[in-house]
C-alpha cells in the first residue's frame, strides 16, 4: 500500500495519542482536556497560529505551506467527542471515566488529523495553507454549526473542506465515497391539536381532536406518496399518538402526535416541511380545531460536491489502490454544517471486522492510521501542489 514511508515512521506515536484519547473520553462540548492535548501539540508541531475556543471548545490549527502563490486554504476537519456508553471493550486503554466511552472512533479521527498536522508542518511541501479543524460535539450537539457560526471559514479564508470517518465492516485502510446528497436529514415535529371536549355520548357538543389526530396521520402521508418527487427519498413517520383522556366515555380536548422526516435533498427537506405545517393545520381547521406544529431540524442533508469527491476518491485510490461508491446512509453527519458552508468531501475509511459504531464492544482500528494520515497529506499535496 503507497501509503507515505513517514506515517509508518510515526504509526507508534500517532498510536499512542490515539490511545490516551480513547482513555480519556469526553462528551459533547465538554472536550476540554482533549482540546488542551490537541492545542499543545499544534504548537508543539510549530504551527503558525493555534485558535481555540471556537465552538465552545472546537480548536484550529493553521500551518503555511513553503510558498503562497495564490491565497488558497484547505480545511480538514476531525472531530473529537465521544459517546454515553460504558465500555466492554476489556482493552488496556479502556476508558476510565464510567459511561463515557469513544464508540464512534472520534479518538482515531483527531489522532489521524494530528498525524497529519504533524507531518505537514515538518514538511510544508504545498503552496497555500492549511486550517486543521477539531470540532467537538459531533454527536448531536451540533459543535460543527458553532464553528462556522463563529465565524471559521471566513476567519481562516477555507475555500474547501475535507472530512472522514472510519466505517466497520469494510477492510480496514480501504476507502468509499460518494458524490452528492451522501447522510440523511433527520428532522423532528411535534403537532398539538385543540378541539373541545365533552361526553362521548354527546359527540355534537364536542370537536372531537381523536378523528381529528387519525385524520392528519392519514394526510400526512401524501407528503410522500402525492407531493414528492417519486424517485426521491422521503420519509414522514407518526411514532407517538397520546390524547388528554385515557377513559372510555370522555372525548378528548387535546392530542399531541410526535414523529421524523428523514430527507436526502433540501427542497424535498423545505416541501416536507412546510406541507407538514399546511397538512396539519388544514385538516385541523377542516374538523372545526387548531393544529399548532413544532417542526425541528437536526443536521442538514450532508451533500459532497462533485468536483472534490472525484478528486478525494483519486487520492484514496494513489493510496490504498482503490475506492467503493458508498451507499447512502440514513444517519446524520454534523459536517454536513461546513459542506453547506464550502465546496468539499467526506469520506469513509475501512475499520476492518469490528464491532459497529455506537456499541460498548466497538473499537477504533490503529491499523488504519497510515492510510487516513496518507489520504490527508495527499488530499494538501496534490490540491496545492508545490510551486
Ligand atoms: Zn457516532
Ligand atoms: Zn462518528
Amino acid at each position: 500500500m503507497p501509503v507515505k514511508n513517514r506515517f509508518a515512521e510515526l504509526l507508534p506515536e500517532i498510536t499512542e495519542w490515539r490511545r490516551d484519547l480513547h482513555e480519556n473520553p469526553e462528551i459533547l462540548f465538554e472536550t476540554h482536556r482533549t482540546s488542551a492535548l490537541v492545542a499543545d501539540k499544534l504548537k508543539e508541531f510549530g504551527c503558525d497560529e493555534v485558535v481555540t475556543g471556537l465552538g465552545r471548545t472546537g480548536v484550529v490549527g493553521i500551518i503555511k505551506g513553503k510558498t503562497d502563490t495564490n491565497g488558497r486554504t484547505i480545511g480538514l476537519r476531525a472531530d473529537m467527542d465521544a459517546l454515553p456508553i460504558h465500555e466492554e471493550t476489556g482493552v488496556p486503554y479502556a476508558s476510565k471515566t464510567p459511561g463515557a466511552m469513544h464508540a464512534c472512533g472520534h479518538d482515531g479521527h483527531t489522532a489521524m488529523l494530528l498525524g497529519a498536522a504533524k507531518y505537514l508542518a515538518e514538511t510544508r511541501n504545498f503552496d497555500g495553507t492549511v486550517a486543521v479543524i477539531f470540532q467537538p460535539a459531533e454527536e448531536g450537539g451540533g459543535g460543527g454549526k458553532e464553528m462556522v457560526d463563529d465565524g471559521i471559514m471566513d476567519r481562516f479564508k477555507i475555500d474547501e473542506v475535507y472530512g472522514m470517518h472510519n466505517w466497520p465492516g469494510r477492510p480496514v485502510g480501504s476507502f468509499s465515497i460518494r458524490p452528492g446528497a451522501f447522510f440523511a436529514a433527520a428532522d423532528q415535529f411535534d403537532i398539538y391539536l385543540t378541539g373541545r371536549g365533552g361526553h362521548a355520548a354527546k359527540p355534537q357538543d364536542t370537536v372531537d381532536t381523536t378523528v381529528m389526530g387519525a385524520h392528519v396521520v392519514l394526510a400526512l402521508q401524501s407528503i410522500a406518496s402525492r407531493n414528492a418527487d417519486p424517485v426521491k427519498q422521503v420519509v414522514v413517520s407518526v411514532t407517538s399518538f397520546t390524547t388528554g383522556s385515557n377513559a372510555h366515555n370522555v372525548i378528548p380536548e387535546t392530542v399531541h402526535l410526535k414523529g421524523t422526516v428523514r430527507t436526502m435533498d433540501p427542497d424535498i427537506q423545505d416541501m416536507a416541511e412546510k406541507r407538514l405545517t399546511e397538512i396539519a393545520e388544514g385538516t385541523a381547521a377542516m374538523m372545526g380545531g387548531v393544529a399548532k406544529v413544532d417542526y425541528r431540524r437536526g443536521y442538514p442533508v450532508m451533500v459532497n460536491s462533485e468536483e472534490q469527491t472525484d478528486f478525494a476518491a483519486e487520492v484514496a485510490r494513489s493510496v490504498s489502490g482503490g475506492c467503493d461508491d458508498a451507499p447512502l446512509v440514513m444517519g446524520g453527519e454534523d459536517f454536513a454544517f461546513m459542506l453547506n458552508a464550502r465546496p468539499g468531501a467526506y469520506i469513509l475509511v475501512g475499520n476492518g471486522d469490528t464491532a459497529n459504531v455506537h456499541h460498548p464492544k466497538y473499537n477504533f482500528n490503529d491499523e488504519a492510521i497510515p492510510a487516513g494520515c496518507s489520504w490527508w497529506a495527499e488530499i494538501v499535496e496534490r490540491r496545492l501542489p508545490a510551486a
